[in-house]
């Protein structure tokens, strides 16, 4: 069943790549764009543009390809079983690895200011909610959401405002967009995190690149992206059911750099079934990392220490 692209196609990786095994950024972008990789029905393509060119080489195709995206939403369950693709008892794992995430990096970056200015979030490709019922709202003032497929985002507009969730004005969903990310551009400057979790791969690579620089304009000064995304073993697979490709984690990395964002942090998701995609969140930031000029004193040069594999 193909909606389980989004958490389970069988796919027996348990990815880890470690950071410092890439190669330089021109290697990169030969190595991996250039990436073979496979569809759903076990169609080989030699790279990822190859794939590209033929699903959505012309505008015809390209509008063919969103409209087949949502159409397979469409036709789902507005349920947590429907958005996880059958797998509802991930949402547990899914949401303590992320809470666990989310609460360092707001400790790291938003401290001082959050009791003087409220913290904004927006949840991208929403379904109907669950991150922001489950995550967000616990953590930020206001969550806008969006969402193209309109009986989740009203079943999102539902739960969200009945007040069960939503009970103090400190905390509250304010706008439910019902737009596709290639077509949205947020308000200038509104939000310290824009999450953005299992919809990304719906965007064609080119989609995906302007999605990313036009969005950078909705973050606060310090702001961030938060993307939670399945992860190839290698190079890509193509899901001809719902329109989406799972990607690896050099591809997204190249994909970063040509945003122009940087890693801020990046962790595996633990305690999902072994027959699941990889699942990697990534906190991308608009400024480079500050270099740390590390200046040892000598005993702690010569201290003893444990030598980490
Ligand atoms: N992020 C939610 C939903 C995941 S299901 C969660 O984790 O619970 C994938 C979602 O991506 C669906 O709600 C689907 O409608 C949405 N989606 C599909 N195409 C999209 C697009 N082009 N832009 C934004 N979201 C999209």
């Amino acid at each position: 069943m193909l909606c389980c692209c989004w958490v389970p196609l069988p796919c027996h990786c348990t990815y880890k790549i470690s950071v410092s095994t890439f190669p330089s950024k021109i290697h990169k972008t030969t190595a991996f764009m250039d990436a073979g990789g496979s569809d759903s029905n076990g169609r080989e393509y030699k790279t990822a543009d190859e794939m590209w060119k033929e699903q959505t080489g012309d505008p015809n195709k390209k509008t063919l390809w969103y409209r087949q995206g949502v159409s397979y939403w469409e036709g789902v369950n507005a349920t947590v079983d429907g958005v996880l693709g059958g797998y509802a008892d991930v949402n547990e794992p899914d949401i303590t690895c992320s809470d666990d995430f989310l609460k360092i990096i707001l400790s790291e970056r938003f401290n001082a200011d959050a009791k003087t200015q409220p913290l904004v979030a927006l949840d991208c490709g929403s379904g109907i909610g669950r991150v922001t019922k489950n995550l967000l709202i616990r953590h930020f003032n206001e969550v806008d959401l969006l969402e193209p497929v309109s009986h989740f985002l009203e079943a999102a507009r539902e739960t969200l405002t009945s007040g069960e969730y939503t009970n103090s004005d400190m905390h509250k969903a304010v706008n439910f967009y019902c737009v596709p990310l290639q077509d949205f551009t947020p308000d200038v400057g509104r939000y310290d995190v824009i999450w953005i979790q299992w919809c990304i791969g719906h965007l064609t690579d080119d989609d995906f690149i302007t999605f990313f620089k036009r969005a950078k304009v909705g973050l606060k000064p310090g702001g961030l992206f938060v993307l939670k995304e399945n992860i190839a073993r290698s190079g890509f697979v193509l899901d001809n059911e719902d329109r989406s490709v799972t990607r690896s984690d050099p591809y997204f990395r190249e994909l970063f750099s040509r945003c122009g964002l940087h890693v801020y942090k990046s962790k595996d998701q633990k305690g999902f079934p072994q027959d699941l995609f990889a699942v990697k969140m990534y906190a991308l930031t608009t400024e480079a990392p500050k270099k740390t000029h590390r200046t040892r004193s000598k005993t702690q040069s010569n201290r003893p220490r444990t030598i980490v594999y």
